[in-house]
């Protein structure tokens, strides 16, 4: 008698959670009752260090995989990154696992950002466990909480399987878990049997011959690229020889260097991997997302999700300004450059190429929030730099016309904001597809260039004070679909280099709004404020009050400056034309014109306008 394949010893899960709803408390919790200790420090460090970005805008940046055993069982707990920008990367890491634990605060309840993941695992139809966090709080409310999450996976469509899902109730802080608000306390181990109970094994067979598909990249500066994904089939050794088969068809031989699981929140060395768990694989320098690793050349490629191209180029400067080197670390092109180079190793919908100017690069990726948070850890980490503003990449089309990026979007936006969202939309010639109101919310599909797309987000932010969410995913290159008005605006630049004075300012702030106060340090060619009019207009902030001897009627103390208006690394990015650059170092953010010098720059504009 043939027996029975083996069912493959692992559980993989993928773990969704509003930034702050407790997950990294929760994986922590989970390492400890599995008596797993953080096992690679360097990892938690890292991950530590971008949580207060994360916190701020609400979204997961850098995955916190974990890992733990229980029971003769490898669970594997992957984490889902949380942004619109990142929607392939979801698609990705969800096709690697076989259920999704649901996160959520028993006080603040589902929040919107965590829509289209849990949207999306619902479509890969995910078995789904819910775990309602934080049940200590004194505004917590565990039990309309859980009718919540049932009303918003009734809104997301879920199957009747995923409606029934097990909802667990606890503290990870405090290390409990109920099956019902108020029913018995469990330790943590409860979760597991949950997980182990209701989310299914992988799909997987050991006896088959050795495949994979490889869904992410790592990189470790000992072995290089590594191949992380998911062993459909079979086992591989430390030594093997396997093929990888490579986007464009060609096939690969090479000797497995090293093999990766993960364990406790950082990865070990293993000597053999089978069907059922994520592993990550060395020995191919060039292995890319969604290529297979095989055992022979025969077999056939796996179907993969496709990486979305790049749609959003913006240039990376070396800070030539007047305070270049005042406030940051790194300043130089190489620094500059090699930051950014090391970023592309694992972020792979990133591309850094240099260009004919000496400390100049192109960045491109899916979409200008990734870039600006790239741009904004850069500086938290000391680095100075500017920045241009996002430009699509246009592409010829079949005919050699002129063809942009198309997305789809999708929005989900309370009632109130509808019009002002009917009207964006159609002032960024947006096409809309489908709208759908639900629960006092509407959900909006469109198609809409990517061009239409910056800026979008921060507006939506701002009309709907956060409660608007959206998510966009790469759709085609079309012929390009015509203007959109930009900012109608003129800067008001600089004229002089010093500090700015209350009595300059009190006359530039009847021209327009403010980017500096009293006592600002600026440079010439720097740009202070926003012109209510379209063109430029040069200003000197740093004027002094003339010394009388007369006492003036109007004294300094009459004076009122409105305060200067403060944006973030992402608004100013939107902000500035294509003639200005951001100057970001650790502790400022400055605007500026790209040529500093007004006689040059004036030179430059009128043989532009020839
Ligand atoms: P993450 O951003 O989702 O990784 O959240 P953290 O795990 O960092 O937790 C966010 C905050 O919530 C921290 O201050 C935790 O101490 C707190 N927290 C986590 N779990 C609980 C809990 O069960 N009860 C309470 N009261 N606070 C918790």
């Amino acid at each position: 008698m043939v027996p029975a394949p083996m069912k493959a010893p692992f559980r993989n899960i993928a773990i969704i959670a509003h930034v702050d709803h407790g997950k990294t408390t929760l994986v922590d919790r989970l390492l400890q009752t599995a008596g797993t200790f953080r096992s690679n420090q360097a990892v938690q460090e890292r991950a530590m260090d971008s949580m207060d970005l994360e916190r701020e805008k609400g979204i997961t940046i850098k995955a916190k995989n974990a890992s733990v055993h229980w029971n003769d069982l490898t669970i594997n707990i992957v984490d889902t990154p949380g942004h619109a920008d990142f929607g392939g990367e979801v698609e990705r890491i969800l096709k690697m696992v076989d259920g999704v634990l649901l996160l959520v605060d028993a006080a603040d309840g589902p929040q919107a950002q965590t829509r289209f993941v849990l949207r999306k695992a619902i479509e890969n139809g995910l078995k789904i466990l819910v775990f309602i966090n934080k049940i200590d709080r004194e505004t917590a409310n565990p039990a309309k909480v859980h009718d919540q999450v049932l009303e918003l996976l009734l809104e997301l469509n879920a199957t009747e399987e995923q409606f029934n899902a097990p909802f667990l109730y606890g503290s990870a802080k405090n290390g409990i878990v109920l099956h019902e608000p108020d029913g018995e306390v469990h330790g943590f181990g409860e979760l597991f049997d949950t997980i182990v109970k209701h989310v299914p094994a992988p799909e997987a067979n050991v006896l088959d011959p050795f495949h994979m598909l490889v869904s992410n990249l790592d990189w470790s500066d000992y072995v290089g690229r590594i191949g992380v994904g998911k062993v459909i089939g079979g086992t591989v050794k430390v030594g093997d020889s396997i093929v990888c088969i490579h986007k464009d068809g060609r096939k690969e031989r090479a000797k497995v260097s090293k093999l990766f699981t993960y364990a406790g929140m950082g990865t070990s060395e293993t000597n053999e991997a089978v069907a059922g768990n994520i592993v990550g694989v060395a020995g191919f320098a060039d292995v890319f997302i969604g290529e297979t690793l095989c055992d022979s050349e025969e077999r056939a490629a796996l179907p993969s999700v496709e990486i979305d191209p790049p749609t959003i180029r913006m240039q990376f400067c070396v800070n030539d300004g007047p305070f270049a080197g005042k406030d940051g670390k790194y300043v130089t092109s190489r620094q500059v450059g090699d930051r950014l180079k090391r970023e592309t190793r694992t972020n792979v919908s990133l591309k850094v190429e240099d260009t004919e100017l000496s400390g100049t690069f192109d960045v491109s990726a899916r979409g200008e929030l990734q870039i600006a948070i790239i741009a904004e850890t850069m500086r938290r980490e000391g680095y100075e730099m500017l920045i241009s503003r996002p430009e699509v990449i246009y592409r010829a089309g079949p005919n050699g016309e002129k063809h942009e990026p198309f997305e789809n979007l999708w929005l989900e936006i309370p009632e109130r904001n509808l019009g002002d969202t009917i009207q964006a939309l159609a002032g960024r010639k947006g096409q809309i597809t489908h709208m759908e109101h639900l629960h006092g919310r509407v959900l909006l599909e469109a198609v809409i260039c990517t061009r239409g797309l910056i800026g979008f987000e921060s507006w939506l932010t701002n009309t709907t004070s956060g409660e608007g969410i959206c998510s966009h995913m790469f759709k085609e290159y079309a012929p390009v679909c015509g203007e959109i008005p930009s900012r109608n605006t003129g800067a008001i630049g600089s004229s002089d280099t010093g500090w700015t004075t209350v009595y300059a300012l009190d006359t530039i702030q009847e021209r327009g709004r403010m980017f500096v106060g009293a006592g600002e340090e600026v440079y010439e060619g720097m740009v202070i404020g926003e012109n209510s009019r379209t063109e430029d207009l040069p200003a000197n902030p740093t004027r002094m009050k003339p010394l009388t001897n007369m006492r003036a009627s109007g004294s300094d103390k009459n004076v009122i400056l409105e305060p200067a208006t403060k944006m973030s690394l992402e608004r100013c990015i939107e902000f500035i034309s294509a003639d200005e650059f951001v100057e970001a170092t650790p502790n400022f953010l400055r605007l500026r014109k790209k040529v500093l010098d007004p006689t040059k720059r004036k030179r430059m504009n009128s043989k532009a306008n020839l």
